[in-house]
């Protein structure tokens, strides 16, 4: 049996320490590495690297979605503004609509209501209905 004190290659090959050092694959580079079985990355730069890389997705998901959010809420209050309540499904996609991103949604009687911040409208396969301001004034601050 090697000696546990006679240099750091010996120790790693001592059977215990073998045990508690488990063979890893790092989850950034792929490289081969031992340690604790809890350990997802060979070194700091590549854990450092990988949760740079995963926030920038959240960042950039979430960005595309507060975009679309924000362009569907321009149109419904340009259609709001000019006393429209009802549009085409065509009509809503030229202007660059997205139906996939709400805020909110529920069935309502016999149609889908969905909300898009205080704005609500009824969607069909054709046209988007009903579109209504759900409060007129935002309490924008806890101290009005
Ligand atoms: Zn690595």
């Amino acid at each position: 049996m090697p000696h546990l004190w006679t240099g750091l290659g010996l120790i790693m090959d001592y059977p215990l320490i073998r045990k508690l050092n488990s063979e890893m694959t790092c989850l950034e580079c792929g490289k081969v590495f031992y340690g604790r079985p809890d350990k997802k990355f060979c070194c700091q730069q590549c854990k450092n690297r990988s949760n740079h890389r995963r926030g920038s997705l959240m960042y950039n998901r979430h960005f595309a979605l507060m975009s679309a959010l924000d362009a569907n809420y321009k149109i419904l209050e340009g259609l709001l503004a000019s006393n429209a309540t009802a549009i085409s499904m065509d009509e809503l996609k030229r202007l660059g609509f997205n139906t996939f991103v709400v805020t909110g949604h529920r069935r309502a009687d016999h149609h889908e209501q969905y909300f898009c911040y205080d704005v609500s409208y009824f969607q069909t396969p054709g046209k988007i209905f009903g579109i209504t301001r759900q409060h007129r004034e935002l309490p924008l601050s806890e101290n009005p």
